[in-house]
C-alpha cells in the first residue's frame, strides 16, 4: 500500500466527531477539489504492506476506531479490502472516508462508509457514483462539504430527490473551510457562515446534520496529522 500517515487523534468529521481514532491515510487522489486540505497526499508517501500497516494500527493500543482516509482510499481498492477484512476479524470498527467517485460495493457492510457527494462548487461536480446509492446502508454516512448557496441548494435537493436520510443513517452538511486558513481556530475560516447554515436548514426542515471539522477549532487549521 501506498501510505501517507499512521497516527492516533480525535475524529473531527461524521457522527463520530469527538472520539478517538487511528487515522491510516493513504496517498493519492483522482480528484482536485478546490477546498481540499490534504493536498499533501496527492504524491509521496512510503510503501508498506498490508500485514505492516495493521502492525502499526495494533500499536495504537488501545484505540479500537480506525478511519481509512486519503487522497482517496479506495484507488488503492484490493489492499484496502484485505486490510478491511483483517481490522474487522481482529474487532476494530472501521470507517472510511471516500469521496464517492470509486465503487463501493464490495466493501464489508460492518465498514461504516463516510461517502462524499460533490457539490457543484467544488471543483469536481458530478463525479458522484450514482450505483454507490445502493451500496449505503443505514450503518454509513452521506457528506456535502459546501462553499456557497448554491451548493446548499444543490446538496438539499440531491437529499430529497434520493431519499438519503432513509437510505443512510446520517446526512451531513458541512461549510468547506477555507483552505488557506492559519492561526485564529474558528468558524471565520469557513465558506459558509455556520449560523447561515443552521438558518436555511431549519428553513427548509430538512433531516440533515450539521457538521463541523471540529480537528479545525482543537488544533490551528493548517495542522497536518490530527
Ligand atoms: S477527494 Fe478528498 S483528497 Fe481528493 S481532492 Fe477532494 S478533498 Fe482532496
Amino acid at each position: 500500500m501506498q501510505v501517507t500517515e499512521i497516527y492516533s487523534s480525535i475524529q473531527g468529521e461524521s457522527s463520530y466527531a469527538g472520539l478517538p481514532c487511528i487515522f491510516v491515510r493513504l496517498t493519492g487522489c483522482n480528484l482536485r477539489c478546490d477546498w481540499c486540505d490534504s493536498e499533501y497526499t496527492f504524491t509521496g508517501g512510503h510503501k508498506m504492506s498490508v500485514e505492516e500497516v495493521e502492525k502499526e494500527v495494533r500499536k495504537l493500543a488501545p484505540l479500537r476506531l480506525v478511519e481509512i482516509t486519503g487522497g482517496e482510499p479506495m484507488l488503492q481498492e484490493e489492499e484496502v479490502l484485505e486490510l478491511m477484512r483483517r481490522l474487522l476479524s481482529a474487532t476494530y470498527g472501521i470507517l472510511l472516508e471516500t469521496s464517492g467517485e470509486r465503487p463501493l460495493a464490495k466493501v464489508p457492510q460492518e465498514v461504516v462508509k463516510i461517502v462524499d457527494v460533490k457539490c457543484p462548487h467544488s471543483g469536481e461536480a458530478g463525479t458522484f457514483r450514482m450505483e454507490n446509492l445502493a451500496a449505503l446502508t443505514a450503518r454509513d454516512e452521506v457528506k456535502f462539504v459546501l462553499s456557497d448557496r448554491a451548493d446548499y441548494e444543490f446538496a438539499r435537493d440531491f437529499t430529497r430527490e434520493h431519499k438519503l436520510a432513509a437510505r443512510a443513517g446520517a446526512v451531513i452538511f458541512s461549510p468547506a473551510f477555507r483552505k488557506d486558513a492559519t492561526g485564529t481556530r474558528d468558524a471565520s475560516h469557513c465558506l459558509v457562515d455556520p449560523r447561515e447554515l443552521a438558518d436555511w436548514i431549519l428553513a427548509d426542515g430538512l433531516p440533515v446534520r450539521l457538521g463541523l471539522q471540529i480537528h479545525k477549532f482543537i488544533w490551528a487549521p493548517e495542522t497536518q496529522g490530527v
